[in-house]
């Protein structure tokens, strides 16, 4: 027991491990995942690839031939370069690594509205920064005056902006966004999480040269590769520069960086793969709108937020049938009796329509 006291944080002692419960047998809604695989013939193909990988050797760190694939496919705008992440998650880790200032009196401050992805608040403490999050409003809509009292307050060194949110599922005003680049100026940069632009299908990427304080973040998780793990993000060359030097140099392994080349050379089957989610939200979302008693967000992600008169016990009810969605409820105020529900296949969609219909009476 002293041993545990003695080496580890007492922050960290405080606090339960991030839970992903065995999920086997389960319809799996909850964690915005592509329900679809890559087709037979690619996967047979990729197969041939990646049996053909230097697995004895180190990657290249510069990893230049999958970040000029991504440059190209991407719509990164001509003179900029990526940086690679174990995800867009060791990204946003390695921010906060690089701006924690070794200030205890004043710690550089970590901002982002809430409800938000979490990992921005948990990353921040891990690395020393402070957090201050600002409530949406009820619409979700980011509350201008409060984010910019807030920016004069606190001078942040860090914005997180996730661009649609999780788990609202909404896009901020573009023009909310831009005041709030122009708010933060030189004092701290904006970083524009596009986790789920092949469902939102609008950017800031091409509008980097427009801002120096600019970070445009993507993942190719949600596209359909959750599994293989890789984040980039773009951003002005001073910037990278800083950022290149806390990155582990290996980060990316050759299988990661072998596939992700592959898929994107066949970009256009997760496109239309995409294409496909988003034409069933617009019909699952009408659906469960039709249901009484039952308020569905607008959404530009690949899942949907519901409210109901008692999510707690649809939630453990669609648990009882082996349903899995996430419980948002307790997350904030805001989001009191909400569900987020992934967006699947029309028959996965069909098969939590029917459960959720039996668990709402
Ligand atoms: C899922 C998600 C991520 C994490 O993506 P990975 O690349 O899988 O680590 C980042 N930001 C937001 C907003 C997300 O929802």
């Amino acid at each position: 027991m002293s041993l545990i006291e003695n080496i580890i944080r007492p922050d960290v002692r405080a606090l339960s491990a991030y839970h992903v419960g065995a999920s086997d047998g389960f319809l799996k809604l909850d964690a915005m995942e592509n329900p679809y695989m890559l087709p037979e013939e690619l996967r047979v193909e990729l197969g041939r690839r990646l049996a053909d990988v230097a697995l004895n050797r180190y990657p290249i760190p510069s990893y230049p031939a999958l970040k000029a694939a991504i440059r190209e496919k991407m719509g990164v705008p001509k003179g900029y370069d990526v940086m690679l992440g174990n995800g867009s998650d060791e990204l946003i880790s390695l921010l906060m690594v690089a701006c924690a200032r070794r200030d205890l009196n004043a710690p550089a401050i970590v901002m982002a509205p809430l409800p938000t992805f979490v990992m921005y608040a948990m990353f921040a403490q891990f690395s020393g920064m402070g957090f201050v999050g600002i409530s949406l409003k009820p619409d979700f809509s980011l509350d201008m005056p409060a984010m910019l009292a807030a920016i004069r307050q606190h001078k942040p060194a860090i914005i997180y902006l996730a661009y649609p949110n999780n788990p609202t599922g909404n896009l901020f005003a573009e023009g909310d966004i831009v005041d709030i680049l122009g708010a933060v100026g030189e004092s701290g940069i904006v970083v524009v999480d596009e986790a789920y632009q092949p469902f939102a299908q609008t950017s800031f990427m091409s509008r980097l040269p427009e801002f120096e304080n600019l970070v445009v973040m993507r993942t190719v998780s949600k596209l359909g590769l959750a599994g293989v793990r890789l984040g980039y993000m773009s951003a002005s060359k001073a910037l990278l520069e800083q950022f290149e030097k806390v990155r582990p140099p290996y980060n990316v392994n050759v299988l990661t960086d072998a596939a992700v080349q592959f898929a994107l050379e066949n970009l256009q089957v997760l496109d239309y793969q995409a294409a496909l989610l988003r034409g069933e939200r617009e019909k699952q979302a009408a659906a469960l709108a039709a249901l009484p008693g039952v308020e569905v967000f607008p959404s530009n992600a690949n899942f949907l937020l519901l409210r109901v008169a008692n999510a707690e016990q649809v939630f453990e009810k669609l648990l009882a049938r082996k349903v899995l969605i996430r419980n948002v409820g307790k997350m904030h105020a805001l989001l009191s009796n909400c569900l987020r529900v992934n967006v699947s296949t029309p028959e996965e969609n069909k098969q939590f329509l029917d459960a959720f219909k039996m668990c709402l009476s």
